[in-house]
Parts: C-alpha cells; structure tokens; sequence
C-alpha cells in the first residue's frame, strides 16, 4: 500500500481541478496584473476573480480581501498596527512569536487569555479580561491546529463589540471546514492559507473590514496589497480555485467526519489508556487528537512509517518541548499526544490500514 497521508492541518496535496486552474497562469496569461496593457488586464481580472472566490466562502466583499504570501504574513501584517493585544494560550507560533517580537521592539502590551482543559474559552474570562484591559485587538484562532477545537466566534464578536475591541481571527485551519461569515460574527480581520485547502503553498488572504486601519508591512509594490511585490497569479488564482471547490464540496465534511469517527472507534476499542484532547462537542471534522498513555507521540509517529500523523504540529516538530497547545489544556501526558488529521482524498480503507498499522506500532512500544 502506498503511504497513509493523515497529516492535512500540516498542509493538504493540491487538488488536480486548482492546479489545472493555475497552469494558464504560469505561462499563456503569465502578465503582471499591474501592467496596463491587455496582458496585464487578463491577469488582474484573474485576480479580482480570485478576491470574489476569496470572499464568497466567508461571506465577505471582494474589496476587503487581499492576497498575502502566507497565513503567517497575513496574522503579522494584523498584529503589527496595534499597541495593545489580547491573545490566547493556544495559537499559532505566528501570533505568538509575532506578539513576542512586537513586545520587544515596540514595547506594545500583550495580555493573555489561557484556554480551558477541553480548549475552549470561558466567555466569563474574556469578559473580564476585555473589560479590565481595553485592549485594541483581540487574536483568537477559529480553529486549533493541533486539537481542532472550534471557538464560538459568534458569542466572542458579541462580546468583543461590546468592549469596542476589534476582533482577528485566524482562520486557517477552519476556512471551508465550518461555516463562517464575517459580518455577522463581527470579525474585523481574518486570515487564511491556500495550502489547507487543497490549494498551493505561499498564497494567504487577508480580509479586513476597514483596510484604513491597517498597513503594509513591505513598501514599493503593487497597489491594493498589504504585502507588496509583484502579486503572484497562479497562486493567486490557486487560493481562489479552492475556495470555490471548498464550498462546492461543503459535505465531504459529512463524510470526513464519519471517517473520523471510525477511526477514533477502532482504536478505542483496541487500546487502552486513550483519550481524545480537547472537546469533540465543537471541532474540526477532520481532526482527532488522541494521547494514548506510556507512547510518546514522537516514537509513535516515526513507528508507524508509512502512516504520516503528526507528534506535534509542524512548526513545532523542531523542537523538542510538548506543543504549547497540549501543555495550555494541561495534559498529564504532553508528550504522548499525537496529531491525527484527515482530508479530501482520505478513504475508508486507509483508515482501516491506519488503524491496524497504530495498534501493532503502540502494542509494539508498550511491550517492550
Ligand atoms: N495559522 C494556523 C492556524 C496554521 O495552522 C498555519 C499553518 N501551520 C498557519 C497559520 C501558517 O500558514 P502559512 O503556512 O500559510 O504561513
């Protein structure tokens, strides 16, 4: 059997119908959106064409979109033209190391909501926090990119509106996998990756209520971008492409789910010494997050070679320390935590094969 690819919030292979997309792009309608010349009104209408796809899967205008080079571009373009943040305990590094540099090279204040052990928000909290702090922004990931936890960004844009606190979310691991709609959420920013979508790497999109409030973080580019530099169509026209599948396709969710389940049902039945992390009440189709006692997630993942799951996210895996995430929901057994993330092409088969292939690896493991 070819390898078993369980590893889709680290990033997902592109989609045949968006790389097909894109290969015009690359060399027949390959003009510079900025030029003025019929090759470069070709590759701006691409482009805007993208900014409707862009808007439509999280119910947005055109007009408040903007292509970045990533999702980690887009959240340091947001953070960067604030003085005071709220965040969570659970990001991503590109809030948290963001917020890190910012303290120290603008001295912004930075105040932190730490999550529940099921990795949820006490609205109770951020109440508190919102009201005695006043913060500019609030950054909350939609979506957990290790434990797949869900935020209720309705009931937290309510709240945020209340204290007159704009509201980022970083929504990239949530995009197309739960329905999102920026006004009525009463999110200001939001930001988002092609490559979890089944679209290509080094493409984000920004979506920001009032661009005025914002600024480019690179200068001497094109206009109508925050990151400047010549805009790169085909990826451009990559991001857009899977929106527009995403939302044509929004019940493969239904079937990801059910093949989530199923595997979490084998194994439990197998195992013993196995939970889930964080609550399945409000998660991610596609994730399952699983410590399985005594196994270190590492050994684990390395074990079972041609099943690719993650034993940390993979801005993590240069390090050595538990995931942040784990430690925030306070696991008693951080190391043994261990990624699990399905995707588009995922069959029943191969997670039968997964299956079988993790029990013989954690048996293996703990017998010796
Ligand atoms: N935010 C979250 C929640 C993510 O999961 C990721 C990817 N690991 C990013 C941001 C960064 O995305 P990109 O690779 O586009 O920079």
């Amino acid at each position: 059997m070819k390898k078993v690819y369980l590893d889709h919030h680290a990033t997902s292979p592109i989609d045949e119908d968006v790389l097909k997309a894109m290969m015009p792009f690359f060399n027949q309608t390959f003009g510079n959106p900025a030029s003025l010349h019929i090759m470069g009104e070709d590759a701006k209408e691409a482009v805007e064409h993208a900014r409707e796809q862009v808007a439509e899967i999280i119910n947005a205008q055109a007009d408040n979109v903007f292509f970045t080079n990533s999702a980690t571009e887009a959240n340091n373009i947001v953070l960067n033209c604030f003085d005071s943040i709220l965040t969570t305990n659970s990001e991503h590094s590109s809030i948290i190391e963001c917020i890190k540099h910012l303290k120290k090279t603008k001295h912004i204040k930075a105040y932190t909501l730490k999550i529940e052990k099921d990795g949820t928000i006490d609205i109770l909290k951020l109440r508190r926090l919102l009201s005695s702090n006043r913060p500019e922004l609030f950054s909350v990931i939609f979506a957990n990119n290790e434990i797949g936890t869900i935020h209720n960004i309705y009931d937290i844009g309510e709240l945020c509106a209340k204290y007159k606190v704009l509201l980022h979310t970083d929504a990239t691991q949530a995009v197309g996998k739960t329905d999102i709609n920026v006004d009525e959420m009463n999110i200001f920013a939001l930001t988002m990756s092609g490559h979890k979508i089944y679209g290509p790497k080094g493409v984000g999109a920004l979506y920001v209520r009032n661009p005025n409030q914002l600024d480019p973080i690179i200068y001497g580019g094109f206009q109508n971008t925050f990151s400047s530099g010549t805009q790169n169509v085909p990826a451009i026209v990559g991001i857009g492409e899977a929106c527009e599948i995403m939302i044509k396709n929004k019940s493969e969710n239904n079937r990801i789910e059910s093949l989530r389940n199923y595997l979490w049902e084998i194994l439990s039945s197998e195992l013993d010494d196995i939970f889930i992390n964080g609550t399945m009440k409000n998660r991610l189709p596609n994730n399952l997050n699983i410590t399985i006692v005594g196994v270190q997630a590492k050994v684990l993942a390395m074990g079972l070679d041609d099943v690719i799951v993650s034993g940390g996210s993979a801005c993590q895996s240069g390090l050595t320390k538990p995931s942040h995430v784990i430690r925030a929901i306070k696991s008693p057994h951080p190391d043994c935590a261990v990624r699990i993330s399905l995707g588009r092409f995922t069959t029943e088969e191969e997670i039968r094969y997964a299956a079988k292939r993790i029990i013989e690896t954690v048996n293996a493991i703990r017998s010796k």
